[in-house]
């Protein structure tokens, strides 16, 4: 696979079904750990060596979804609380050595990984010389299994090229983790787990319980090792070790020179937050001892994945469709059929790694319109995690002195805000407050998914039982958050963030927060007008019971019709300002700060470091005004302006989009996706080339250093999301599915499979000068497809062609 761009990975260009890399590289190690990791939307687990310990090359983590736990810490003289998805025991550790060598411990002598995409198998080929002389392939595979998503497995082949003997392999389960895997955390608790049992059955099986040392978790694993040669059992001797913490059990075998002998471990792990079972450790202990062999566990979760290929077949011709293979394989891993019944969210940075503690943001934005026409299912879980914590939102409001839902910056087990309180700057060393909870937007994004999720399933009961409420407490909460400025005749939403979080304060006040961000108050114009939308789509018996349960009367909404109307946008120099007051900032010198440092994309951290402040400048992080032309079309802004009685013209978006392309410099891989989004309608080549930026983001890390950590998951879901709504033009509007391609120049056709509205099977097929649509026989009804001023009816088994 190549990711088309730098191409400075080591990876297989002729298939893009395979992410594979040749050698050992330390400065490496973390980004394949990460973009090799195996999950199934349970949990995720890095592709580190077996054999590695955390030792600053390798982490070999592994998380559940859900599986937070809080700590306290003391840093820059305070004590502050997070709220960390746990590192879990790790499942992993096996090594081997020929009889009277050391363990091997790594690196190999000769090492090749290879991540099948297909069919989501991991395999690691590698030789091993040990300090005699002896050498030994090894070759390995694990799942993570889609089929049954509380069991991992590793096969581990072993031949002894050039000796015969005894052959000792060590497997454990190790409770001795910590979470240590981003460096910038270091000063906080990192342990969040103590051992609650361990031993070893009869039957030879390992296992192990630990408890979360702030909340009441539970999490179980057991193993089961097993040898043969030839498919034939292989005797082993056993001898068990098992300390508090760790199980672990060496078994000694006759090896042959030439001849492979095998050894497989499987773990099923289980949580007390899972459903369905009494106590997780009886649960783990008889689902492994079930368990079928490793052959049958790949096959069984094979046909798990060629069905989730199959529900997100795209295929376009150009190169870097394995790259967004890729995406969707980590977003299948991180959220699956497995999560649904969790009451999980969509973490920023999967399940892969440390980064952001595994908090919930803004980021399902970039999912949801993906999977609304793909698993609507996983969409509407995604929506009920929020639904579920919309108390705790209302709570937050209320501690304000507001009425409605203020959903949280960041989002974890409970819904309270768990963003930090002070971050450190690695430049400076100093920890600074940080404001980023301000970024009350947040709430927009929620309102806007259930939007959209109702447009694309038409799914009513969802709207009645779950969207509306949040839809109407969201918009209640900007209708009380806006206070009216008489000289203006306007309200405003004061003392809050946009999506560019380096701008947290005016210069020329000591008060955090900004005042009317025009991405905040046009998308908030926007959820009061849906909001009232919802009301009126609503069965007529709900409608009244939501609106006698919320304590809306016809005043409220008639204030929601007021405001929605009436709020400040700024404008500057013929474009949207990003906040009231955004002109009096300074420009920055950028030729001189483009000359001092090559990369630019933590300018923030650059700037206190220098003692000053990027509040001083025009300078943004990320998307931030330009985040409404990716929400809606250019016509949809201009309508929104216009109900909020501004005038736009047909220029407006270039000019903007100008404006801040230059004074942005994309330290949210979040922004790549947007430029690319919105340039479609202005320069298709630059659209392109932060299409490729954003496709190469964690192929190539991109941020120099961060995928290590975590991958990002809003950018690789949006990568795929452009092509499959941005570059097809496809819409939802008026009860029919509209097309307008914008295919870029490289791309000569794109192909994919969608449901929408209770149907399955809509093929899709765009190319430069047709645009077909196909319903399969097994479609209920017909729908509407328009391209460009005119729709028309498409019955199952038919399929239409559109000229362009
Ligand atoms: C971005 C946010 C994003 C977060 C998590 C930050 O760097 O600025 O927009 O939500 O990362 O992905």
């Amino acid at each position: 696979m190549s990711d088309g761009s730098t191409g400075r990975r080591g990876c297989a260009p002729s298939d893009p079904w395979q992410l594979s890399y040749e050698g050992f590289d330390p400065a490496e190690e973390g980004i394949r750990e990460v973009l090799c990791a195996v999950g199934n939307g349970y949990l995720v687990s890095r592709a580190a060596a077996p054999e590695s310990r955390a030792d600053g090359v390798h982490y070999p983590g592994t998380y559940l979804a859900g599986c937070y736990d809080r700590a306290a810490s003391v840093v820059g003289g305070r004590t502050v609380e997070n709220e960390d998805l746990i590192n879990c025991p790790n499942w992993l550790p096996l090594t081997f050595r020929p009889e009277g060598g050391d363990w091997f411990a790594g690196p190999a002598t000769t090492e090749k990984l290879e991540l099948d995409l297909r069919r989501g198998v991991l395999a690691r080929r590698a030789l091993v010389v040990d300090e005699h002389g002896r050498r030994t392939r090894l070759t390995q595979r694990r799942i993570a299994s889609q089929a049954q998503p509380h069991l991992l497995a590793l096969e581990t082949e072993l031949v002894p090229e050039n000796w015969s003997g005894r052959l000792e392999v060590r497997c454990a389960l190790d409770a001795d983790v910590s979470n240590t895997g981003v460096a910038r955390y270091q000063g906080l608790a990192s342990r969040h787990l103590a051992p609650d049992g361990e031993g070893a059955d009869a039957d030879g099986t390992l296992w192990l319980q630990v408890a979360a040392a702030g909340s009441p978790l539970r999490i179980a694993l057991a193993a089961r090792t097993r040898a043969h040669r030839a498919g034939a059992p292989l005797p082993a001797a056993r001898t068990d070790e098992i300390r508090e913490g760790l199980a672990a059990q060496v078994l000694v075998l006759d090896a042959t020179q030439g001849s492979p002998v095998t050894v497989e471990k499987t773990v099923a792990v289980y949580t007390s937050r899972d459903p369905a079972i009494g106590a997780p450790l009886r649960a783990a202990r008889a689902l492994v001892t079930q368990a079928p062999g490793f052959d049958q566990l790949v096959r069984d979760h094979a046909l798990r994945w060629t069905e989730l290929w199959r529900r997100c077949r795209i295929d376009a011709d150009f190169d870097g469709i394995g790259t967004l293979r890729l995406h969707l394989f980590h977003l299948l891993q991180t959220y699956s059929e497995h999560s649904v019944d969790l009451d999980v969210g969509i973490p920023a940075r999967g399940l892969h790694g440390e980064a952001y503690r595994g908090h919930v943001f803004w980021d399902e934005l970039f999912v949801l319109q993906l999977l609304n026409l793909r698993f609507p299912e996983l969409a509407r879980a995604v929506l009920r995690y929020r639904h579920r914590r919309l108390d705790a939102a209302r709570q937050a409001a209320r501690a304000i002195g507001l009425r409605g839902a203020m959903y949280p910056w960041q989002s974890a087990s409970d819904g309270r805000e768990e963003s930090q309180q002070l971050h450190l700057n690695p430049l400076s060393g100093r920890w600074l407050p940080d404001h980023s909870h301000l970024q009350r937007h947040v709430g927009s994004a929620v309102a806007y998914n259930v939007w959209q999720h109702y447009q694309a399933t038409g799914d009513v009961d969802f709207l009645a039982t779950t969207g509306a409420e949040m839809l109407m407490e969201i918009a209640r909460f900007w209708s009380s958050k806006a206070v009216y400025d008489p000289p203006r005749e306007r309200y405003s939403i004061r003392g809050v963030l946009g999506p560019d979080e380096y701008h947290d304060a005016y210069p020329w006040s000591d008060r955090p927060g900004l005042d009317d961000n025009a991405y905040t108050n046009v998308l908030a114009s926007w959820v009061l007008a849906r909001a009232l939308d919802a009301v009126d789509a609503l069965p007529g018996y709900r409608r009244e019971e939501l609106l006698e349960r919320l304590g809306l009367d016809r005043g409220e909404l008639d204030r929601w019709q007021e405001v929605g109307r009436r709020l400040h946008v700024p404008f500057h120099d013929g474009v949207l300002s990003q906040f009231d007051g955004y002109e009096r900032l300074a420009e920055l010198d950028w030729a001189a700060y483009h000359r001092r440092y090559a990369d630019l994309r933590r300018l923030d951290r650059i700037l206190e470091a220098e003692g000053d402040t990027v509040n001083h400048y025009k300078a943004s992080k990320q998307a931030d005004v330009l985040m409404l032309f990716y929400l809606f079309s250019a016509r949809e802004v201009r309508d929104l302006l216009r109900r909020l009685g501004y005038r736009a013209g047909h220029e407006l978006l270039r000019r903007t989009t100008d404006y801040y392309l230059r004074r942005t410099v994309h330290g949210s891989t979040l922004s790549a996706v947007v430029h690319a989004w919105v340039l479609t309608r202005t320069d298709r080549r630059a659209s392109w080339r932060f299409f490729r930026d954003a496709l190469a983001g964690d192929l190539v890390d991109v941020q120099g250093g961060t995928t290590a950590e975590g991958i990002h998951l809003g950018a690789m879901a949006g990568t795929v999301d452009l092509l499959q709504r941005c570059y097809t033009g496809l819409e939802i509007r008026q009860d029919a599915l509209w097309l307008a391609p914008r295919l870029p120049s490289a791309i000569g056709r794109v192909e994919l499979d969608l449901r929408y509205r209770g149907h399955w099977g809509i093929s899709l097929s765009v190319d430069r000068r047709t645009v077909t649509i196909s319903l399969r026989e097994s479609t209920q009804e017909p729908i509407r497809v328009g391209l460009r001023g005119s729709s028309t009816t498409v019955r199952p088994g038919e399929s239409h062609r559109f000229s362009l």
